[in-house]
């Protein structure tokens, strides 16, 4: 196989880029945001702006998932995040094989972006053209379209690989249709639920041990997460359509009265500057891209990251997922040298790995949603108990801490969770003999208390 193209030069480009290249391929990625990489990681917060990726400045922690794949094929990409302040977070302090899976990395999005590409943009056997967009595609092939190449806004390029990492907005659909193959089926689940992130420093760095903290309030989820060196986010998540919240959280003031309104956040305010406004974002899906049932996908053109599967980020998924999904396919491009054997394993492993997180995500917002909604749980929810319950009864019961840690942070699949007889056995044996279904331990804001803070801070 000769040269790979890759449109999308963000966390799924980059990553998929620099395994290929160092297992001996040539790649070219093409991205289409033009602007310029600051040359400091202190310029990188203000200095740099990604078009391309509106989630740029939102709360971000990567899954140990992506933390294991980091360290096995790219341990120089975290030894120079670890240099510029990213920290690599112990989830267990008990040494052991177990804890050392364990491990998150923590740093803001741009940070870790910006070390990637650095890292790409140095790495040999890779040419990063900014500036480039994706417009079409170039197909051959008789009983089957197969990949030829790709049409930019710079001109075409010849590739018999072409690897779709533009994100969940991609337009791989257009692509296939206007080069006369099939569109892949989309199938899109709206999450019904919005971001309020503001970003803060305090006066010392966080370290390895400092964990994060959750909250479960009755009508939002509040999540105070450590970033790199001194930073840290927080994030409310939120029912999409209360617009009274929305009101609250848009307001700094309202923002940091309804943080500090929260018991156990309230500390993490004392000693803390904000950097900049809050910022929301709504319009989060779970989406799902499937090849072509009519057999008429391309041949060659292969979805990473967010283009083959995107899930709701409240449960801080993408990157990690897009991270495995890289590697994946270039260990199928290792293993196999024609483009028709990498395009079918590469579908065997969306299908049986990457796709499972999709349904699984859209089992936990059903459940999330209808709590802020204060509706039981819909009998539909096919599980023999609920998250909220396994996240209270890890906290105490450390045999079900450990799988649920391991499933939360993707290094086990769903399925082992959910089917483990002994874990549903315990969670349900802890719920029934009186575990609370609530994860918090003082008293919390009710949403008309958190309202009347509106009033307060005008
Ligand atoms: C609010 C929010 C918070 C999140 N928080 C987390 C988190 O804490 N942890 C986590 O793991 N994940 C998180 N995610 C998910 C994570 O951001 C995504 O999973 C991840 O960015 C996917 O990477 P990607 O490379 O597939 O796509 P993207 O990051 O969307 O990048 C797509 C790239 O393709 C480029 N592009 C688009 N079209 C073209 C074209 N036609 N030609 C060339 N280039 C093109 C874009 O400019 C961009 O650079 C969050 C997402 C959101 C929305």
């Amino acid at each position: 196989m000769d040269r790979i193209v890759v449109a999308g030069g963000s966390l799924a480009g980059l990553v998929v880029a620099l395994f290929a290249a160092r297992s001996g391929r040539e790649v070219v990625v093409l991205e289409g945001d033009d602007r310029p990489v600051p040359a400091a990681p202190e310029d990188v917060w203000q200095g740099w702006r990604r078009r391309g990726v509106p989630q740029f400045r939102q709360l971000h922690g990567t899954q140990a998932l992506g933390w294991s794949i980091l360290a096995a094929r790219a341990p120089d990409v975290l030894a120079e995040l670890g240099a510029v302040g990213a920290c690599a977070a112990q989830l267990l302090t008990l040494p052991g094989p177990v804890a050392a899976e364990l491990v998150q990395l923590r740093c803001r999005r741009p940070i870790l972006e910006w070390v990637l590409r650095r890292t790409v943009l140095a790495e040999p056997g890779i040419e990063f053209r900014p500036g480039t967009e994706v417009t079409g595609l170039r197909l051959g092939g008789r009983s089957r379209p197969r990949v030829s190449g790709v049409i930019t806004t710079s001109g075409e390029l010849a590739a018999q690989l072409v690897i779709d990492a533009t994100g969940r907005r991609s337009r791989i659909g257009e692509w296939c249709v206007h080069a006369g193959a099939s569109a892949p089926q989309t199938r899109t689940v709206e999450t019904g639920q919005a971001y309020f992130t503001r970003w803060f420093r305090r006066s010392t760095p966080f370290t390895a041990t400092d964990p994060m903290l959750r909250v479960e309030l009755a009508f939002a989820t509040l999540l105070l997460c450590p970033a790199d060196a001194d930073w840290f986010s927080a994030t409310f998540f939120a029912p999409v359509g209360d617009r009274a919240l929305r009101r609250l959280l848009m307001d700094s003031d309202g923002f940091r009265a309804a943080v500090a309104s929260v018991p156990s956040a309230a500390a993490w305010l004392e000693d803390a500057r904000p950097v900049g406004t809050v910022q929301f974002m709504g319009g989060l899906a779970n989406q799902l891209r499937h090849t072509a049932p009519d057999g008429r996908s391309p041949v060659g053109l292969l979805a990473v990251g967010d283009s083959a599967v995107c899930t709701n980020p409240t449960w801080g998924r993408g990157g990690a997922l897009a991270m495995a999904s890289a590697a994946a396919l270039v260990d199928a491009m290792t293993a196999f040298d024609n483009p028709s054997a990498v395009t079918r394993a590469h579908t065997v492993w969306t299908t049986q790995h990457h796709e499972p997180w999709f349904y699984d995500t859209l089992l936990l917002d059903a459940e999330t949603n209808a709590a802020w909604a204060g509706r039981p749980p819909s009998p539909h929810l096919d599980r023999p108990f609920r998250h909220a319950a396994a996240a209270l009864v890890a906290r105490t019961d450390a045999g079900v801490g450990v799988a649920y840690m391991r499933y939360r942070n993707l290094i086990d699949p769903p399925e082992a969770f959910w089917g483990d007889t002994e874990i549903a056995d315990r969670v349900l044996g802890a719920t029934n003999a009186g575990a609370t279904t609530h994860l918090n331990d003082a008293p919390l804001p009710s949403r008309q208390q958190f309202l009347a803070l509106d009033h307060a801070v005008v």
